[in-house]
């Protein structure tokens, strides 16, 4: 029988972790699949944790993987995806905001064939100026980036093994995963359905996180806004250049006339406002560069209940220098290096 992994990112979840496997759980009276749940803790400072270990003693199919600190729902997201065993997954949100009962839809996906079944929610129940909002992110980012977006398709999506293993090669630390369910590709089938509020918990997403959600979405998937820089520079710089051109040939033909203080203090103004600006906006792609360049792990396990994955022989170690080994947790290798 086929396996259903589902990856559920969890940060203060307290109230929701029992209902969210129950929902879960009952679904599969009635499906012909196992189901393995996969609940990663981010961090929580309530009881999320005690809940989830509850859960997984009496239920061998509920995994979870700890978190030592809140990594973020990304991070939490990648580790459910290294760590899934499904030959299909689905990710879904812990706060109930994501109905269980859209399962059989997405599995009916599947077994059609495709590779991404997505679930895509609309924004009924909104306040207005959330909705003015999201339509501002998604038209910026779909006028200035490769990929495309939907608005309402997020996380909550079935995922196949094949789609699973194309996200897991892309390991970049600075995760958008809308944009990258955009970018592998392959085929995708949506359907929509009526947005559910929040009952219990809060929402963990403030004014500047969304914003800075914004500008991930944005700055991720291409390099246009340093060319936009280029652009504006290179406009600026001819009118630069016409103006001392115009105002060079009114000295010779006229002579000096009394130069304006208030156009000297407006290209003053508008020139160093510009050259920040552009300034910002590479500054942002070295930020990113500085911290893909670290290359620290996306996220630390505190605890778990499950085998690690195991390690995998890295590409620049030739098959002569390395010896097989098994471990309790599948099979290892040693490097030369590490067997003397
Ligand atoms: N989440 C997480 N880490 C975080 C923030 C959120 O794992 O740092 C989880 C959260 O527990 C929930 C999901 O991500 O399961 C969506 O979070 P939230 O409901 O706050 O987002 P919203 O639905 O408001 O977009
Ligand atoms: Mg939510």
């Amino acid at each position: 029988m086929k396996k259903i992994t589902f990856i559920l990112p969890a940060f203060n979840e307290e109230e929701n972790i029992e209902r969210l496997y129950k929902s879960i759980v009952g679904e599969f009276n009635t499906i012909d699949y196992i189901y393995e749940i996969l609940l990663v803790n981010d961090g929580s400072t309530d009881r999320t944790l005690e809940k989830i270990k509850e859960i997984a003693t009496h239920d061998k199919q509920v995994k979870y993987v700890s978190f030592s600190r809140n990594f973020g729902k990304e991070a939490a997201i990648y580790a459910g995806l290294q760590n899934a065993t499904g030959d299909a997954v689905i990710l879904m949100d812990s706060d109930l905001q994501h109905p269980a009962s859209l399962v059989q839809e997405m599995i009916k996906g599947y077994e059609q064939g495709y590779h991404q079944v997505v679930a895509c929610r609309n924004r009924k129940g909104e306040s207005k100026i959330h909705r003015l909002l999201t339509g501002i992110f998604y038209s910026s980012v779909n006028k200035l980036s490769e990929v495309q977006l939907e608005n309402g398709a997020g996380d909550f999506r079935l995922l196949s093994r094949k789609a699973v293993d194309s996200l897991l090669q892309l390991s970049e630390n600075n995760r958008f995963s809308k944009g990258l369910y955009e970018w592998i590709g392959l085929s995708k089938k949506t359907f929509h359905y009526d947005n559910v509020e929040r009952q219990f918990g809060e929402s963990k997403w403030s004014f500047s996180d969304l914003f800075s959600y914004a500008l991930d979405g944005i700055l991720s998937f291409n390099t246009k806004p340093l060319r936009a820089c280029l652009y504006i520079g290179v406009f600026i710089l001819f009118c630069g250049l016409l103006y001392i051109a115009t105002t060079f040939v009114g000295i010779v033909t006229k002579g000096i006339t009394v130069p304006g203080y208030f156009t000297t203090i407006s290209a003053v103004l508008l020139l160093g406002g510009i050259q920040l600006l552009s300034l910002g906006i590479i500054g942002e792609y070295i930020g990113r560069i500085y911290n893909e360049a670290k290359h620290r792990p996306h996220y630390i396990v505190e605890e778990s209940n499950m085998q690690s994955p195991s390690k995998k022989v890295p590409r620049d170690v030739s098959p002569e220098d390395i010896r097989m080994i098994f471990t309790k947790n599948g099979i290892s290798y040693r490097t030369k290096e590490e067997q003397r």
